[in-house]
């Protein structure tokens, strides 16, 4: 048994995909009268190729990767479904994870009827690994990491996921949806030396591409064939491959974009600091800040009359009265800036 296959559900293991029709000819050009398409062309009147392999290859240029390492899925949300569908027994096994945390992993776990333990970040916002590593039995399966983390912005210390890779014994799940905004280093160099670590990284944020729904998963092959046998066969549509493949070459762009966001952010951070209706802004790594207020319902509501529409973060665990701004254009800043300028508490 390799060690993936410990790791996954035995269904899983003995699982036959569907096969589908173009799975058996990967050629461009040849009559193809085998999946029941409509033959007048469209544009989109062919299946889409399920493995995605063009957009996989570039990738992976990109990332410096094989494209065997390298799943793609509708939204990052896809790749955190079907790892806990491929290596969670429902009712069986367990999710370990951090609080707070980007929600998407709970909701996950709760759909697959997977125990997710959840283990409060210190108070500087860092991972216990102490209390992760002893909140962990020989049921649990995946641990989601967020570094930067959702909601709390920073980065969390690499020797300390370092730790949690060469200790936890199931597979370690980091998701880098901001790690281009960050200054610490993607864990992407090491994934060789790591047999456990997954990878989560998206096209939602710094790429702009919100809209296209791709996220991307990077991990050892064995890891990624699985993910692949159960996915749904054309998971990612024709016009999303085009368009990411198109887009895939204008990565100067986003560097400017980054560049432009995080010189947005630490402008705003020095103007933000001189209020006095805001007691703290937490250290962001990523495109948003986390701004605490005394009365931030009551902040939430003043901008939301204003057409400022902020998320409000303050009942959440060590972002008590927190709301969070994700970083905009220059004139919108502004507009926030100028409204919580004017703002007063009565
Ligand atoms: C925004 C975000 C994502 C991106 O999700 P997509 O489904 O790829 O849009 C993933 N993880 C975290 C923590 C996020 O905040």
């Amino acid at each position: 048994m390799s060690g993936i296959e410990k790791l996954l559900r035995k269904n899983i293991i003995d699982l036959v995909p569907y096969s589908s029709a173009r799975d058996e000819y990967s050629g461009e050009d040849g009559v193809f009268l085998d999946a029941n398409e409509n033959p007048f062309y469209t544009g989109v009147n062919r299946y889409p190729d399920p493995l995605q392999h063009k957009v996989k290859v570039r990738i992976g240029q990109h990332k410096n990767l094989h494209h065997e390492q390298i799943f793609l899925g509708n939204g990052s949300d896809e790749g955190i479904d079907l790892l806990i569908r491929a290596f969670c027994e429902p009712g069986e096994d367990n999710i370990i994870s951090i609080k707070p945390t980007y929600g998407m992993y709970k909701v996950c776990a709760d759909i697959n009827h997977v125990d997710f333990r959840e283990v409060l970040l210190s108070a500087d916002y860092q991972l216990d690994k102490e209390k992760l590593m002893q909140a962990a039995d020989n049921k649990s399966k995946l641990l989601f990491l967020c570094s930067p983390n959702n909601p709390t912005s920073n980065s969390f210390f690499r020797d300390d996921i370092v730790f949690l890779l060469e200790n936890f014994e199931g597979l370690v799940v980091l998701d880098e949806a901001y790690i281009d905004f960050s200054q610490q280093e993607s864990l992407l160099p090491v994934l060789k030396d790591y047999p456990n670590l997954v990878i989560l990284q998206t096209l939602s944020k710094a790429w702009g591409m919100a809209g296209v729904r791709m996220g991307m998963v990077f991990a050892a092959r064995d890891i990624i064939r699985s993910l692949s046998k159960i996915k749904y066969p054309y998971n990612i549509n024709k016009l999303t491959q085009q368009y990411v493949l198109e887009r895939l070459n204008t990565s100067s762009e986003k560097d400017q974009w980054v560049k432009q966001i995080l010189s947005e952010r630490e402008r705003m951070r020095a103007r933000l600091s001189k209020l006095s209706c805001i007691d703290e802004i937490l250290p962001s790594d990523a495109n948003f800040l986390m701004l605490r207020f005394n009365s931030a319902k009551k902040v939430f509501k003043y901008l939301m009359d204003q057409k400022i529409i902020v998320r409000d973060r303050s009942k959440i665990p060590l972002c008590e009265g927190c709301l969070r701004i994700t970083i905009g254009l220059k004139n919108e800043n502004n507009m926030l800036i100028r409204a919580l300028e004017m703002y007063r508490s009565e």
